[in-house]
């Protein structure tokens, strides 16, 4: 979807292009080259993210192949705000993965304020954010600058995922299929072969959304059922404000 944005984006620009050559117009052809040049570098950079090329973003096919998320017997594990407070208490180093769902629950302040409770408390803290991640190009980048987060503290997917091993806590804001290891890992996945974030590869993981539910590409996630995950089900805005309410209460 992003990049069928992206793609018509560029279109418009190179057909308001066309309009100024007819008319003999150069403003219109050099702001319509602009509009045109700058939609399809999003367009080429927002493939690359996906390790797809065009024509397989735009005709190929996501869905299809969903797996049951206890195929083999594993189980979602959940979490109250009162147990993942010792996770977050005890965390030296914690990662802040949002997603659509952070948006949805319009939960970017409060994810900043718990960041900051936890920076003052003498944690490392980071946010990771996939250049796909909620429903438009930048959707992260503006919805965290909105809530002031610093922009150091936002790293990009090949900085984020050389360090999610060695970090201890990673935390999921309303997201799926960003933190997908299907991606990695299961060639029948329609993910597979995607840059995806290695949450799974932080020590603990919690994972903030409502339910056990599948993101936008409509395939499950085995993160959910991971042996490290803990899911803390509920609304992100109010989980995060439940976090935070332990971290002041202690
Ligand atoms: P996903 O759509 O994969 O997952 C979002 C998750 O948020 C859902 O699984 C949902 O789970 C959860 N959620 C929704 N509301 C809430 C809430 N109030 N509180 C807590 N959780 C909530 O999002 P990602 O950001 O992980 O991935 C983005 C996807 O969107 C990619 O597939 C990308 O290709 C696609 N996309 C991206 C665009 C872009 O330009 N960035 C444009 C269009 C699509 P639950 O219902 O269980 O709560």
């Amino acid at each position: 979807m992003p990049v069928v944005i992206a793609l018509l984006n560029a279109f418009s620009g190179l057909a308001a292009a066309l309009v100024g050559f007819v008319l003999g117009h150069q403003v219109l052809v050099v702001s319509g080259c602009l509009v045109g040049a700058s939609g399809l570098i999003l367009t080429w950079i927002m493939c690359r993210a996906m390790n797809r090329s065009l024509l397989r973003v735009l005709f190929g096919q996501l869905g299809a192949a969903a797996a049951t998320l206890t195929d083999d017997g594993r189980r979602a594990q959940p979490i109250s705000p009162e147990a993942a407070f010792y996770l977050l208490e005890a965390a030296q180093s914690v990662v802040f993965v949002p997603g659509y769902g952070m948006a949805v629950a319009q939960a970017q302040h409060v994810v900043q304020e718990l960041a900051n409770l936890l920076a003052e408390r003498g944690a490392e803290v980071a946010y990771a954010v996939h250049p796909v991640a909620g429903r438009m190009p930048g959707h992260m980048n503006v919805l965290l600058a909105e809530a002031n987060v610093p922009y150091e503290q936002l790293l990009e997917l090949e900085e984020i995922n050389a360090w999610l091993p060695r970090v201890d806590l990673c935390l999921v804001i309303g997201a799926s299929d960003i933190v997908n290891p299907d991606a990695r890992s299961n060639a029948h996945s329609p993910l597979y072969g995607m840059p995806m974030i290695d949450a799974d590869k932080a020590r603990t993981v919690i994972v903030l959304k409502r339910s056990l539910g599948q993101g936008f590409a409509g395939v499950d996630n085995p993160l959910f059922v991971a042996e490290n995950t803990r899911m803390l089900l509920g609304d992100a805005r109010q989980s995060l404000q439940a976090l935070i309410r332990e971290l002041k209460a202690a």
